[in-house]
């Protein structure tokens, strides 16, 4: 049976939070390009802030989400405060009560996130937000377990979905948030939302491996 503890993961929440932190630069930078240049900035700090409050405290996966949500919604800027705030907090949410967590609780997990970001952000596929990288990233999640695929396998598939997604941001006009303002001039960038979301999905699906191995 592929699964990880609830009890033991806390720690992934401290690798993704690294990794957002490592790309604060890159994410302002693309943020330049169509919209105000704090995306880098604003992540980094939520993230740091949530990773302080969690330093060796070794709490379940799902507690360490809720923290992370409660910090994002309630200390940071920008459009992206209130929907990773809501994501991580649906996560945390799904996550709630579940010792062992297998493909079905994560798939559960993801899908809890996505449907609270739409609930307030209403973004769809094509309209140039984070939704590009993480709606094909939970179809490629779920399309491989539906092909028998097992976790780690379906957790490749995530991490590679959203990268497709991400970069499929760069031919696309923005029709929400700020950079839907330049229009037609939104066309030919990143959306910084959707290279935050492919950093964060790829942290996770790489965290969640290494505990699928550490568990074997
Ligand atoms: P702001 O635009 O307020 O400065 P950020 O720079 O933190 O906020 O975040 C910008 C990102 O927010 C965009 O790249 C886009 O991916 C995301 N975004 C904006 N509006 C929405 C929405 N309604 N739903 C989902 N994502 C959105
Ligand atoms: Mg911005």
């Amino acid at each position: 049976m592929e699964e990880f503890s609830n009890s033991g993961s806390g720690d992934i929440v401290l690798a993704i939070a690294g990794r957002v932190i490592e790309n604060r630069a890159y994410l302002s930078e693309i943020d330049g390009l169509i919209g105000d240049g704090d995306h880098g900035v604003n992540m980094a700090k939520g993230f740091g802030i949530a990773a302080q409050r969690l330093r060796d405290e070794g709490q379940p996966l799902s507690t360490s989400l809720s923290v992370l949500g409660d910090v994002l919604m309630s200390e940071i800027g920008g459009s992206m405060g209130p929907l990773y705030g809501l994501m991580f907090s649906g996560f945390a949410e799904a996550l709630e009560g579940v010792a062992k967590i297998d493909a079905p609780a994560f798939e559960r997990m993801l899908r809890k996130g996505l449907a609270e970001v739409q609930a307030i952000g209403e973004a769809r596929v094509g309209d140039k937000t984070m939704i590009d990288a993480y709606s094909p990233a939970l179809e490629a999640f779920s399309g491989a377990l539906a092909e028998g695929k097992t976790f780690g396998a379906a957790l490749d598939a995530l991490a590679a979905a959203s990268e497709k997604g991400r970069d499929s941001t760069l031919d696309l006009v923005a029709r929400l948030g700020r950079a839907s303002r330049l229009g037609e001039r939104s066309r030919g960038v990143l959306d910084p939302g959707a290279a935050s979301c492919a950093i964060i999905l790829c942290a996770f699906a790489d965290g969640a491996k290494a505990k699928l191995a550490e568990a074997q």
